[in-house]
C-alpha cells in the first residue's frame, strides 16, 4: 500500500482527457461573475446572444484568440456546435469543393473516425497509415503518399487516445491542409498560414464541452455541395459571426476567461515551455523505470496525453484506486487502449505533475 494523500486539504488534480481541468482562476472568476456579469444584473447564461453585453464578451474571446494564435486577416474563426465529430462530415461537405478524393492520414483511432465519416462523402486515398504498429508513431512526411487530385489533406495533429503527436507542419503544396487539433491547440504556436482549416473541440485545451472551434482560410467557404443543411454550411456560419443560430453562450464566455488567463502567463510560448517541462518530467521518469512503460515512439510523445502501462500484470485497478485515494483522478487510459494515460493541458498546474511522479514512486516501491 502506498500511504493516502499526505494532507486531506491538499488539491486534487484532474488528468482526464476531456472534458478536462480548466484553470482554477478561471473557474473562480465565473463563480464571482456567476450572478452578476460586471453589473449586468444578469447571469452570462441568461443574456440574449444579440445584445449588447455578450456581444462583447464573444467579440473579445475571438480578438484575444486571434491574437494567442496570430491568425492571419484572411482566416475566419467560427464558434460552433457538434464537436470534432460534427467537423468529420463539414470538413468534406465544405472543402471537397467539385473533387472526388481527399487524402487522409491515419495515426490513430481519431484519424480512423475521421476517415470513416469522410468516406461517407468521397474516396479516401490513406495517403500514410501507423497501423502497423499499433498507432504508436506517425509516419514521416516522405512516407505520405500523396495525390495530386485531392481536395484537401486531413491529418490529427495530436491523438488524444493514443498520445501520439506531431510537431512538424506537413508540406502539401497547393493543396490544403486540414488538422483536428482538439487536444493540443493552444499548447504551442503554431503557423497559421500554412494551414487551410483547424478545428478543435473545446472541452480538451479550450473549455467546456459544446463549443468546437474552427479557424478556416477564406477562399475555402462558399463552396458547400450542393444539398447541404444550412447549419453544416461554413459560409453561413461565416457571413453571420457564428451567431445564425443561438452560439453556446456559457461555453465562449469560459473560453473567453482561458484566452485571458493564457495571454496574462505570456502566451503560447511561455505555455509551450511548461508542456515541455511538465511532459519531460513524467516521461524522463517512464524511461528510467523498469516497472512503467511508454509505448509511443520517443519523437511522437505528445505533451497533452501520455498513455502508459505497468510491467507488471494485474496491477492496473490498483493503481487507479489508490491515486484516486492520494487525489489523483480520471488516470484510466482509454477503454480502447487500456492501461494508464495522463492528460496534461494548460491548465495542469507543475504541482500535479509531480504529485503523480511522487505517487508513481511510492507505487513502484510497493509493487516492484
Ligand atoms: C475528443 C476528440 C474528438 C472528438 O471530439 P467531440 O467533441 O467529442 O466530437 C476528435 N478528435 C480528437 C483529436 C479528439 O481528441
Amino acid at each position: 500500500m502506498t500511504s493516502p494523500k499526505p494532507d486531506p486539504m491538499s488539491p486534487v488534480y484532474n488528468f482526464s482527457a476531456g472534458p478536462a481541468v480548466l484553470p482554477k482562476e478561471v473557474l473562480t472568476q465565473a463563480r464571482e461573475e456567476m450572478l452578476d456579469w460586471h453589473g449586468s444584473g444578469m447571469s452570462v447564461m441568461e443574456m440574449s446572444h444579440r445584445g449588447k453585453e455578450f456581444l462583447q464578451i464573444a467579440s473579445e474571446a475571438e480578438a484575444d484568440f486571434r491574437e494567442l494564435l496570430q491568425i492571419p486577416a484572411n482566416y475566419k474563426v467560427l464558434f460552433l456546435q457538434g464537436g470534432a465529430h460534427l467537423q468529420f462530415s463539414m470538413i468534406p461537405l465544405n472543402l471537397l469543393r467539385g473533387r472526388s478524393k481527399a487524402d487522409y492520414v491515419s495515426t490513430g483511432i481519431w484519424s480512423e473516425k475521421a476517415i470513416a465519416e469522410a468516406a461517407r462523402f468521397c474516396e479516401v486515398n490513406v495517403a500514410a497509415s501507423s497501423a502497423d504498429r499499433n498507432f504508436t508513431y506517425a509516419p514521416a512526411q516522405d512516407a505520405w503518399q500523396l495525390s495530386a487530385d485531392a481536395a484537401y489533406v486531413h491529418y490529427t495533429s495530436n491523438e488524444t487516445i493514443g498520445g501520439v503527436e506531431i510537431f512538424w507542419t506537413p508540406e502539401t503544396g497547393d493543396v490544403p491542409l486540414v488538422a483536428d487539433m482538439s487536444s493540443h491547440i493552444l499548447s504551442r504556436p503554431i503557423d497559421v498560414s500554412r494551414y487551410g482549416l483547424i478545428y478543435a473541440g473545446a472541452q480538451k485545451n479550450i473549455g467546456p464541452a459544446g463549443l468546437t472551434i474552427v479557424i478556416v482560410r477564406d477562399d475555402l467557404i462558399g463552396h458547400a455541395a450542393a444539398g447541404t443543411p444550412t447549419m453544416l454550411d461554413y459560409r453561413i456560419h461565416a457571413d453571420n459571426g457564428s451567431m445564425y443560430n443561438t452560439p453556446p453562450t456559457f461555453a465562449i464566455y469560459i473560453a473567453g476567461l482561458v484566452f485571458k488567463w493564457l495571454k496574462a502567463r505570456g502566451g503560447l510560448a511561455a505555455m509551450e515551455k511548461t508542456n515541455i517541462l511538465k511532459s519531460a518530467l513524467l516521461y524522463d521518469y517512464l524511461d528510467a523505470s523498469d516497472f512503467y512503460h511508454s509505448p509511443v515512439a520517443v519523437e511522437n510523445r505528445s505533451r497533452m496525453n501520455i498513455p502508459f502501462t505497468l510491467n507488471k500484470a494485474g496491477l492496473d485497478a490498483d493503481f487507479l484506486q489508490q491515486a484516486g485515494q492520494y487525489g489523483l483522478l480520471q488516470l484510466k487510459g482509454h477503454k480502447l487502449v487500456g492501461g494508464m494515460r495522463a492528460s496534461l493541458y494548460n491548465a495542469m498546474p507543475v504541482e500535479g505533475v509531480q504529485a503523480l511522479l511522487q505517487f508513481m514512486q511510492e507505487f513502484e516501491q510497493a509493487n516492484a
